[in-house]
């Protein structure tokens, strides 16, 4: 991917965080306080705003771009989360004008190492992590296992699908989540939602 396809894919995230937004609200409705779609959609309209003229930029400029714009329009827990994620992923694609997998799969790991630092949170503690991190292991398996570029994304698709499901088993104990305790089970996590519902546009993009 070039930078433009970078930032068609980004709009293309943003169409679907619109059309995900009263979902992803409902579910944080259960175990949060109901704004996780709007939170996400200002986020990605802010961004929208803001990718005409980087057509020109390298990929890293524009995932930085990404991830300040987050930081500073989103309120809630998700806004500093992915915007940190995003923001590592534009410092490892600093001045590169392609991405390859490898390189994608370098961003995914940037990306889950500071919501990791920003959110001290692990894995089981039914967040966002909970899809993304099986997500990364199953496309590095992919890959070092020879598939293509389609295969190791729909391996990551899958992945952070049954993470989702996962979440629905387990207490959450970091964020607003927590504070419900035990009523937190039998339901999905938003921000692991919202991250599969990225990741599945971005498998589209290829
Ligand atoms: P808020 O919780 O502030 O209302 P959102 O509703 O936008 O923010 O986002 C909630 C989502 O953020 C959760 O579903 C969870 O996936 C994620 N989240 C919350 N706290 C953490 C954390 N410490 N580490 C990782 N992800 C987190
Ligand atoms: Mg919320």
């Amino acid at each position: 991917m070039n930078g433009i396809e970078v930032i068609e894919v980004i709009r293309a995230i943003g169409s679907r965080i619109e059309a995900e937004k009263e979902f992803l609200t409902e579910l944080d409705n259960v175990i949060g306080d109901g704004d996780h779609g709007i939170n996400m959609a200002r986020g990605f309209h802010a961004v929208e705003e803001k990718l005409n003229g980087l057509e020109d930029k390298d990929i890293g400029t524009i995932l930085k771009m990404v991830g300040m714009t987050l930081v500073s329009t989103v309120g809630g827990a998700s806004g500093p989360l992915y915007g940190t994620a995003f923001m590592k992923a534009g410092m490892s694609m600093a001045g590169k004008t392609k991405l390859e997998m490898e390189g994608f799969l370098s961003c995914m790991d940037e990306a889950i190492g500071g919501v990791q630092a920003r959110g001290k949170a692990k894995q089981g503690e039914k967040t966002m992590l909970d899809a993304m991190i099986p997500a990364q292991q199953a496309m590095r398996q992919a890959l070092s296992d020879g598939k293509d570029n389609r295969a190791v994304l729909a391996a990551g698709v899958a992945a952070a699908r049954k993470g989702v499901e996962y979440t629905k088993t387990i207490i959450a104990t970091k964020g607003r989540a927590s504070y419900v305790g035990e009523r937190s089970i039998g339901h999905q996590d938003p921000g692991a939602t919202s991250f599969t519902d990225i990741l599945e546009v971005i498998a589209q993009g290829i």
